[in-house]
């Protein structure tokens, strides 16, 4: 089957290490609630400051992952996204709490990505079709999921080069010159997976499968 898919998903290559925050108190945030719905639309906490990490080494990688799946990349990564002219993301600051193993290298300045970027509704295609949408807050209610990965929507797409779908607002989606961009400057840290191709943990599917998606809009 031709892989027609126009996008990817960037994410944390398997088997490497996610970095841990260093204060989970700096960062917790307000309880963000419906204005109409209260508790009811509960849409998790939003994180109310920057983030500061626990680095394993001083040998960081172009891109680090958190367990929380904060991409963080270094000044150098980011000086080649502007450079390119990359759209869709805004960057915070990130402090570096400590280093376990220092090693010869100065450990670089990091930022974190956020992906500011919308491709609204995915395609209903990929079994995301949204079945309530409440009109006071970002609360959303999808049809059960189903195995064909995120299909993009053109006509929903603000056309950045990072973005994400309102079903999905973990996954990182970017354009394929996000990709050349990375490949050409031979950075790692990361991968790229078609949206098409992507595919849930089992234990993804196995919750999914026995009740209706309850995906809460980005920050
Ligand atoms: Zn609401």
């Amino acid at each position: 089957m031709k892989d027609d898919s126009l996008f990817y998903n960037l994410r944390k290559p398997p088997h490497t290490v996610s970095i841990a925050w260093a204060d989970e108190e700096v960062v917790s945030g307000v309880d963000n609630i419906c204005p109409k719905f209260g508790d009811e639309h509960f849409l998790g906490n939003l994180r109310g400051g920057d983030i500061a990490i626990i680095l394993p080494s001083s040998n960081v990688k172009d891109f680090t992952w958190t367990w929380y799946s904060e991409l963080l990349v270094t000044d150098n990564v980011l000086q080649i996204f502007q450079d390119a002219k990359l759209t869709g993301f805004k960057t915070r600051q990130v402090t570096v709490s400590k280093v376990k193993r220092k090693g010869n290298k100065p450990v670089p300045k990091l930022w974190e990505i956020v992906v500011t970027g919308n491709g609204g509704e995915a395609d209903p295609a990929c079994g995301v079709a949204l079945r309530y949408k409440c009109d006071y807050c970002k609360y959303r209610v999808y049809s059960p999921y189903q195995d064909n990965g995120i299909i993009v929507d053109p006509n929903n797409w603000n056309g950045t080069d990072f973005f994400t779908v309102n079903a999905y607002p973990k996954y990182i989606l970017v354009t394929e010159k996000v990709k050349e961009v990375v490949e050409k400057n031979k950075l790692k840290g990361c991968v790229f997976i078609p949206s098409t191709k992507i595919s849930h943990t089992d234990f993804v599917k196995n919750f999914f499968k026995n009740m209706d998606i309850k995906i809460i809009g980005r920050e």
